[in-house]
């Protein structure tokens, strides 16, 4: 199926999830869209060119005029329509489409490149001037030539959901949005320029058990559509027209690695304690419902993590009090007798939902999301919060606040949710008057007054994707930053044991839901500090399993004194991987 043609490419970026994919190529576009390369013409083939430019016009042409007439059956807005009409007017513009034919015919360049060249100019013309609503037309018209350099290079901008052959989706960038949508077998894998392990895209990755790798910089300058591509997720290696000897060697990786899965279900019905009897509880993250069953058949004993904002992407409004109840219900009934923590709306940064007011922010990780968004929306967090108390009458749900900064937040919500019970009593409506109330620890200054919180709520999780966000200074999105995630660093080390001892001291469980939970190396430290609930996709469940039972309680303890006395995260990491092997050992290569 390779083309032995075309030029192998090896390429090195996040390995995000794991597993080995052997796959087509897709296209999808999404963010922004890097112009193809420079490519010099022979002056034969300019005339082409131009055929080639004037047909990704009219077939943009053809695409918003369709756009047009979907709006008008459907009745929206003239100002929708007005819209659509200025970037037809655009696309007819004598300055964009003579330009760009004289760049290709003068310069004897690509349409792309040519197409790029004129938008620059033209962007620069719009920007002096003074008129503000004309310097602002120059974004519609960088609007346009996008979707005409997407057209040029055959790339499609359509819904994941769409997809029609099993493939691996290339694209600049995925929104959790898409993620939410992809549908295992269809999706076999996706690669993408930009992104992080903590990522919401990388987390969706892992819970669908799609092998993904971001970070890539380049992969949509590197691929074409239909490319053959070999995926390690594990290790991050992404191969471009690969040779059929190292097809073969893939095909054998990925047989050894399906072989080490399957041969992990040993220990699913294994109780999860240490040699010397410490018991951990391992429960499941969710973002949404088909995800139970993978979780269940993991051996996952209840919820850590439900989250829910995931009901509100993908659609035009918020779900009702009663969509609500029946996505709680369908998790909570299934997972009895254990319990679920559902956690409360955690919109913003990467999240963003329909029809709610988000102001765009400069800053959005550190803006008005999660409870803070919340706490301003008191209809939408309502609406949630009735909602989680009425499915509570159905099994054991918890409730949890995410991003808790300090007490009068965590007050204020409490406030909200007795506010929801009193409601519900006048309305008579059955609920779990005891509902357990837990706070997520994942903004350093909350895991600084652990031991206030702790007397405020009945449990804390902590979310180490965000709490390493915050005290390293590092967004989790960002692939130029991605090297300083350290959880080995010794501040995370420190705030984890600051809040492991504020529980214990307390009587108040301390979880662990961030994505540290459901890497061996993380859990046995974890384990060490007295965290007694971890909380992790499904496959990571017996990975995990398998670790916490080759292990000492005594030795994990003994470990951790001796990792926060170390000064940098490479030193903890050398002494932790000089610990493991002695331990335990994940070998699914040998
Ligand atoms: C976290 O921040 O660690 C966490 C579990 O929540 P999320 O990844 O959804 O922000
Ligand atoms: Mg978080």
């Amino acid at each position: 199926m390779t083309d032995p043609k075309k030029q192998v490419v090896l390429m090195k970026g996040i390995g995000v999830s794991s597993g080995i994919v052997i796959g087509q190529a897709y296209f999808m576009e999404r963010g922004v869209v890097e112009p193809a390369q420079f490519c010099y013409l022979d002056s034969r083939e300019t005339e082409g060119e131009i055929e080639r430019f004037k047909n990704a016009l009219k077939e943009s042409r053809d695409q918003l005029s369709r756009i047009k007439k979907k709006m008008e059956d459907d009745q929206r807005g003239k100002e929708h329509i007005r819209i659509i009409d200025a970037h037809l007017m655009i696309l007819k513009d004598n300055m964009l489409i003579n330009d760009t034919i004289k760049v290709i015919k003068e310069d004897r360049v690509n349409a792309e490149w040519a197409l790029k060249t004129v938008l620059k100019d033209l962007m620069e013309y719009f920007n002096r001037m003074d008129d503000e609503y004309l310097r602002e037309r120059s974004t519609d018209i960088e609007h346009i030539v996008n979707r005409v350099l997407i057209n040029l290079m055959g790339r499609k901008h359509e819904p994941i959901a769409d997809l029609k052959t099993p493939s691996i989706i290339i694209a600049h960038d995925l929104a959790p949005t898409d993620t939410a949508q992809m549908v295992k077998g269809m999706v076999l894998s996706f690669l993408t320029d930009v992104g992080a392990r903590t990522s919401h895209t990388a987390i969706m990755a892992r819970s669908l058990e799609i092998p993904a790798v971001v970070g890539l910089e380049s992969i949509t300058r590197k691929a074409e559509n239909g490319d053959t591509i070999i995926v390690d997720g594990t290790t991050g290696t992404v191969i471009i027209n690969p040779s059929e000897s190292v097809v073969e060697v893939y095909r054998r990786r990925r047989e050894r690695y399906e072989n080490y899965g399957k041969a992990l279900f040993h220990y699913k019905d294994l109780p999860c304690e240490t040699k010397d009897g410490r018991r951990i509880r391992l429960v499941g993250n969710m973002e949404i419902v088909e995800e139970i069953d993978s979780l269940v058949e993991h051996g996952a004993e209840g919820i850590g993590l439900y989250r829910t904002e995931f009901l509100y992407l993908n659609r035009k409004d918020l779900p009702s009090e009663d969509e609500h109840v029946r996505a709680y219900k369908q998790v909570v009934k299934r997972m009895a007798p254990d319990p679920v923590i559902i956690r409360t709306l955690d919109i913003g940064a990467d999240k963003a939902i329909a029809g709610a007011e988000q102001a765009k922010e400069i800053n959005p990780a550190m803006g008005l999301r999660a409870i803070r968004f919340c706490l301003k929306n008191i209809d939408i967090f309502k609406t949630q919060l009735r909602a989680i108390l009425r499915a509570s009458a159905n099994g054991k749900i918890k409730i949890m606040f995410p991003m808790i900064s300090g007490i009068d937040e965590l007050r204020r919500a409490k406030a909200l949710l007795e506010e929801a019970k009193e409601e519900l009593c006048a309305e008579g409506r059955p609920f779990d008057r005891n509902i357990e109330i837990g706070a997520m620890i994942e903004v350093p200054s909350a895991a600084i007054i652990a031991d206030l919180i702790v007397k405020e709520v009945n449990f804390v999780s902590i979310g180490t994707n965000d709490l390493l966000q915050y005290s390293l200074a590092i967004d989790r999105v960002n692939e130029h930053v991605a090297y300083l995630y350290e959880p080995f660093h010794p501040a995370v080390l420190r705030i984890i044991k600051t809040v492991a001892d504020a529980g214990a001291k307390a009587g108040v469980t301390v979880g662990v839901c961030g994505e540290m939970a459901g890497e061996p190396e993380y859990a046995l430290i974890l384990v060490g500090f007295g965290i007694e609930q971890l909380s992790m996709n499904a496959f990571s469940i017996l990975r995990v399993k398998r670790l916490i039972r080759s292990i000492n309680y005594a030795e994990a303890k003994k470990i951790c004194k001796t990792i926060v006395g170390l000064p940098t995260a490479k030193e903890v990491e050398h002494y932790i991987n000089a610990k493991l092997p002695g331990l335990y050992r994940e070998e699914f290569w040998g």
